[in-house]
């Protein structure tokens, strides 16, 4: 199996590449695909042992500058209740998280231009000050090479940008025109080139998506060879464009996590919140299939509703701090660890 796509993602065949995924998909035997998760979880173990790495996920603004046509607080969406974190109600929600054990504290928002690189790079100074031990990823979208070299510089360790898709024509079915695929390549490269472990990615079943955009999104992957996988499936907002289009069942997204493992053994791949939205068993899927991080939801709850990317968002119980130490029963349950440490990419040597 990896033999084959590894040889499909070398010479570059993308038809037989896109086959091969759809045999997957929709063809592959339950038996099959149950030896493809396992094959999946054995990289996963053999790369970092079975751990799950626990990250504590902070949204600190859903103001948005971006008309994303699938999310739900894009600008154009006039019913979303705004609201963004200031310096203190983002770094006490670090101390709480810290004071919990979590070593990774995820900035995630919209494109908010409140968030200058000033006060960006003040909050990252004061995490990585007061939390020296700790790792910071950011996740704020597009922003300029100098900029992310500010970021980068003030101490911020990752950035998660997901490409979205890798087919220019998808993605221009998904976003308005003022954003394009080159961008984004470019944003994701440049974040590599200064030095952040970066992490990209795509919703599985998102609108137009087939099983050539998906070959691109793998061609695109194993040239980009991200730090960090973020996939999950696509849940119709009601106040999009896509709001009458039905939520497909986790069995691709899982399909696809035990794909994405075994192309690149070292990435950190989450199971999402998005995942365990779909589907009640999705984390557990997700964790059977080689995905080996969680997110736990660290934003203080009264803002929690309003980070709504898309309909029935999970926040609480499982997906949220308050619920850590039954999350963590549940992961030795699966025969799995639970790892607060900062959990780096293999390839960083981090003294
Ligand atoms: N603004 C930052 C960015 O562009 O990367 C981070 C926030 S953005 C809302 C985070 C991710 O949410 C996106 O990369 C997208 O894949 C995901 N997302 C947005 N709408 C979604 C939907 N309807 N279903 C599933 N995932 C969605």
């Amino acid at each position: 199996m990896y033999n084959e796509l590894s040889k499909l993602l070398s010479t570059g065949d993308k038809n037989t590449l896109a086959e091969l995924i759809k045999h997957y998909c929709e063809n592959a035997s339950f038996e099959e695909r149950q030896n493809l998760a396992l094959h999946a979880e054995k990289i996963r173990n053999e790369v970092y042992g079975a751990r799950v790495f626990f990250r504590g996920l902070i949204e600190v603004s859903n103001y948005c500058k971006n008309d994303c046509y699938y999310c739900g607080i894009r600008k154009g969406n006039k019913n979303a209740i705004r609201y963004r974190l200031d310096e203190n109600q983002i770094l006490s929600s670090c101390a709480m998280g810290h004071k919990m054990g979590f070593r990774t504290f995820v900035l995630q928002g919209g494109e908010d231009a409140y968030f200058t690189d000033e006060r960006l790079c003040s909050i990252i100074y004061k995490i990585k000050n007061e939390f020296s031990d700790s790792a910071v990823t950011l996740s704020l979208g597009e922003r300029s090479f100098d900029s992310y070299k500010k970021l980068f510089g003030a101490g911020a360790d990752r950035y998660l940008l997901r490409h979205e898709t890798a087919n220019v024509k998808h993605y221009a079915r998904l976003h308005p025109p003022q954003l394009n695929f080159e961008n984004r390549k470019k944003c994701l490269y440049d974040l590599k080139e200064i030095g952040f472990q970066v992490g990209a990615g795509f919703m599985v079943n998102s609108p137009y998506q087939t099983y050539k955009t998906l070959a691109d999104d793998f061609m695109f992957l194993h040239n980009l060879q991200p730090h960090m996988v973020g996939i999950g499936p696509f849940i119709a907002h009601k106040d999009t464009r896509f709001a009458g289009v039905e939520n497909k069942s986790s069995d691709k997204t899982v399909v696809i996590l035990s794909l994405v493992r075994i192309m690149l053994s070292k990435a950190l791949i989450p199971a999402t919140t998005a995942l365990n939205s779909i589907d009640t068993k999705g984390r557990e899927k997700g964790l059977r299939a080689g995905a080996n991080v969680l997110m736990p939801n660290l934003t203080p709850t009264i803002y929690r509703d309003n980070y709504n990317l898309y309909d029935n968002k999970l926040s609480v119980g499982l997906e949220s701090v308050q619920g850590i130490e039954i999350l963590k029963k549940h992961i030795e349950e699966l025969g799995l660890i639970a790892d607060f440490s900062r959990g780096d990419h293999k390839d960083i040597n981090f003294i």
